[in-house]
């Protein structure tokens, strides 16, 4: 089965990134989700503050990563070109993500990619670094991060999960409100919430 699909906005010439990365979930995250899919460019509504914090954690020196589970696409809902369209919309209103990896596959797929799996924030992380944990024991200590900084943002238990298995800190919020929720928090340098994954 092929892996997530991975969008890359990277200068050719990247060198290998060592500074921390913000993996952050799309929808309730960023902009406001929906239970039907958000299926096109026109139903792509950004949740206030989004633009903001995605631009002061730019500044702050993160690296920034959208890892989604769009399971439509392989359900067929969708033509191939509908992700990279709504990608498109979302990045001209929220500014450039250097990448955003999408897993297409549904849970009976069993897929490594699928959140809670963090295969999606391994292959961001090969991408911008050219290293990833190389697996996960959901029963054994949360894994030291490659960056003490990493940080997984979500508003699901799968996001926390996805992100305790890279050691990501890490900040859980309300759909309602997305990652404004916690910018203050990521300011300041919090440890993240407390989360076990079994
Ligand atoms: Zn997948």
């Amino acid at each position: 089965m092929k892996g997530p699909i991975l969008e890359i906005n990277l200068p050719e010439d990247a060198v290998k990134w060592s500074g921390p990365i913000a993996y952050l979930d799309r929808d309730g995250v960023l902009n406001y989700g929906s239970p039907n899919y958000i299926n096109s460019p026109e139903e792509l509504r950004l949740i206030p503050g989004a633009k903001e914090a995605v631009t002061k954690l730019r500044e702050l020196g993160y690296k920034i990563a959208i890892t989604t589970n769009q399971s439509a696409i392989m359900r067929g809902l969708w033509e191939d070109d509908t992700i990279h369209e709504i990608h498109a919309k979302l990045q001209q209103e929220i500014g450039q993500i250097d990448v955003i990896a999408t897993c297409p596959h549904r849970n009976r797929d069993k897929c490594n990619c699928r959140k809670p799996m963090p295969g999606m924030l391994n292959a961001v992380s090969e991408t911008l670094r050219g290293r990833s944990h190389s697996s996960v024991n959901w029963y054994g200590q949360k894994p030291l991060p490659i960056n003490q900084f990493d940080l997984m943002v979500g508003d699901r238990d799968s996001d926390m999960s996805a992100g305790w298995a890279v050691g990501a800190r890490l900040f859980q919020v309300d759909e309602k409100y997305g990652i404004a929720e916690v910018l203050q928090r990521i300011i300041n340098n919090d440890s993240g919430d407390d989360f076990s994954p079994v």
